[in-house]
């Protein structure tokens, strides 16, 4: 039953009716639906985030987590987009694939000191390992996940304060 390659979980939101489902990554071939609706949940690209989710979905990714930061508006988050979505569907099930309206959840976007989109931020952990500014080729995005290799395995907390993230009162 248990399988030992699987069990990893990601919570994603309903794209139809908002409601949180938390997702075997393991078997997403099965086609995952939402336990509200019923309609299906598609990871194969990226899952809109909504901003009031945002800290849910970051702690429950047992992947690593890549938002993209983004408006509509926006030419070269429109240039970015068929990267990520390429790139959420060859890592589907390893890497969950995330987008945040930056016009919608502009509190979201502050509190993670978005200055410029797209802004792409790698979380591991819950925690931010790297990020980047600007649309860039899909070599980019993998190079962002070299900071992960760096990074400790084990699943425990690191021995190192949060170093202060530059706190500026504005
Ligand atoms: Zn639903």
């Amino acid at each position: 039953m248990t399988n030992a390659t699987t069990g990893k979980h990601a919570t994603v939101s309903c794209p139809f009716c908002a409601s949180l489902n938390r997702v075997d990554l393991g078997r997403l071939e099965d086609g995952p639906r939402c336990g509200t609706c019923r309609r299906p949940l598609l990871l194969d690209r990226p899952v809109a985030v909504p901003g009031e989710s945002f800290d849910r979905i970051l702690a429950d990714a047992e992947v690593p987590f890549l938002l993209d930061c983004y408006a509509d508006w926006c030419g070269p988050c429109r240039i970015m987009a068929p990267v990520l979505d390429e790139f959420a569907r060859d890592r589907m099930g390893e890497v969950l694939v995330g987008k945040l309206d930056t016009d919608r959840y502009p509190e979201v976007a502050q509190r993670l000191g978005v200055r410029g989109i797209p802004t792409l931020i790698l979380f591991s952990g819950g925690r931010e390992v790297a990020r980047q500014v600007g649309a860039g080729p899909r070599a980019g995005l993998e190079a962002l996940f070299d900071s992960l290799g760096a990074a400790p395995k084990t699943g425990g907390r690191f021995p190192k304060n949060a170093s202060s993230p530059s706190a500026k009162s504005g």
